[in-house]
């Protein structure tokens, strides 16, 4: 089956759209490059290096999940993890602040039940709260704004370990709060407990960000004669929000107008979980309505916002099949679309492909110029990357591997990209520790 003049037209036409070229990249990285003074200190000094011991709590609210974690670190970079998962529902994350936090209490409340442990003195507990925070202390961090698809009433401008400490107390939970960080530092220090070469942190989850260590003798407005190690939280997900390189589509500004916080978090919108899938179905409406795919046919499911998901995209793209049965399976079954023609589902693919190909190659601009900020090109370094797009979607390492060779050079093969497992709870647990240390 082939494509008829006009699809392949447009197919070629949304695909071009959605490709950086070389020229682009360069671009985008030296812009980048200058983006990096918008990241906020995060107050973590001490960097793990797996000799640490003892037994903390963990919360991770990461955008999609809330999970609750106990973590025994045994030394030698090993521990053991309990945790329990539980998901968050979109009037949580749109209602009153209070009655998410009240919710976050009961789940960890929950978690002790069910541990069913008796404990001489309350656990001590690190909190990992993706979101913009402005950070006082490593146990005080104020709100900045919300980001992905979170509005909840009441929290922006408040002390999120205040928040949940009043939330704790209401509720009776006999848990101390030493520590909060961001989902990239947790990462960050959690994949140092396993390899002391890492500098880095990176987030590709429902949203994206990265931490790094800095010396503290590069941070001049500090003034500081000592050397000294201390964790920026960079917010790329902001990066270029005044859209001087960026360069978006029609689908892309429709996702941005309906989104619930438009014209922020510019560069995350192109990237992460929480809207990439989004992006897809923005294209594949507008195909349908020009009577390009599906013979012109929707489904009332499919027109809903919302109804490709995301985890779609690595289902579809790693359908090989001759006839892509699994694509059609999704489309027919899933999304119940009438029926679809094998030319039909390889324009899906395409335009799966093309936007997650977009993804990666933005994705290694942030990091490449990081890399290019620190100055490691060189000597190298481990990155520690967590969430879920980079661990399930099918492109997209080797795809951000690619790209960082071809705006690195070989320089590119010294930069160690590595998968960092529950780097957001167990580095909260770290953070717990190190808290407690200095108390
Ligand atoms: P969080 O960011 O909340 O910590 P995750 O790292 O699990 O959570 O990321 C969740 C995001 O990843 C969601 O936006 C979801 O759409 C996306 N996602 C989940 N599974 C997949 C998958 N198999 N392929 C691509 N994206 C996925
Ligand atoms: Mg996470």
């Amino acid at each position: 089956e082939y494509l008829n003049e006009s699809q392949r037209i447009a197919v070629d036409e949304v695909i071009d759209q959605f490709t950086v070229d070389h020229n682009k990249l360069d671009e985008i990285v030296s812009h980048f490059i200058k983006e990096m003074r918008k990241g906020l200190n995060a107050p973590v000094k001490s960097i793990p290096n797996g000799t640490e011991t003892g037994t903390y709590l963990a919360l991770d609210l990461g955008g999609t999940n809330l999970r609750v974690c106990q973590i025994t670190f045994l030394r030698s970079g090993k521990l053991t993890i309990k945790q329990e998962k539980y998901e968050i529902s979109d009037s949580l994350k749109t209602g009153h602040s209070s009655k998410l936090f009240d919710f976050i209490a009961d789940c960890i409340r929950q978690f002790l039940i069910d541990l069913g442990g008796v404990y001489d003195s309350p656990l001590s507990l690190g909190f990992t709260f993706s979101f913009p925070v402005d950070q006082m202390a490593i146990h005080k961090g104020v709100l900045v704004r919300w980001t992905k698809g979170f509005t909840a009433a009441g929290a922006v401008g408040q002390d999120m370990v205040g928040m949940l400490r009043e939330a704790l107390k209401r509720k009776n939970v006999p848990v101390k709060i030493v520590a909060i960080v961001n989902d990239t530092t947790g990462t960050l220090l959690a994949h140092a407990y396993e390899n002391p070469a890492t500098i880095i942190g990176v987030i590709f989850g429902t949203g994206t960000n990265a931490a790094y260590v800095e010396r503290l003798e590069n941070i001049p407005k500090l003034d500081l004669n000592c050397s000294g190690k201390m964790v920026i939280d960079i917010e790329w997900g902001a990066f270029d929000n005044e859209r001087q390189v960026l360069s978006l589509t029609p689908y892309d500004e429709k996702l941005d107008r309906i989104s619930l916080n438009p014209g922020e978090q510019m560069f995350e919108k192109l990237i992460s979980g929480d809207y990439l899938g989004k992006i897809v179905h923005n294209v594949l409406l507008d195909l349908v309505g020009r009577n390009l795919l599906f013979s012109g046919r929707s489904s009332s499911g499919f027109d809903n916002i919302g109804a490709f998901k995301t985890p779609y995209m690595s289902i579809i793209e790693a359908d090989g099949t001759d006839d892509l049965v699994y694509t059609k399976q999704l489309l027919e079954v899933e999304l119940k679309i009438p029926e679809t023609t094998l030319t039909d589902r390889q324009i899906v693919q395409r335009i799966c492909c093309a936007i997650g190909l977009r993804a990666a190659r933005l994705s290694s601009c942030a990091l490449c110029a990081l890399i290019k900020h620190i100055g490691v090109e060189e000597k190298g370094c481990a990155v520690g990357i967590d969430g879920s797009l980079f661990e399930f979607h099918p492109g997209f390492k080797h795809n951000l591997k690619q790209t960082m060779r071809e705006i690195l050079g070989k320089t590119a093969d010294n930069i160690s990209l590595e998968q960092a497992r529950d780097g957001s709870g167990v580095g909260a647990a770290l953070a717990a520790l190190y808290a407690e240390k200095d108390l």
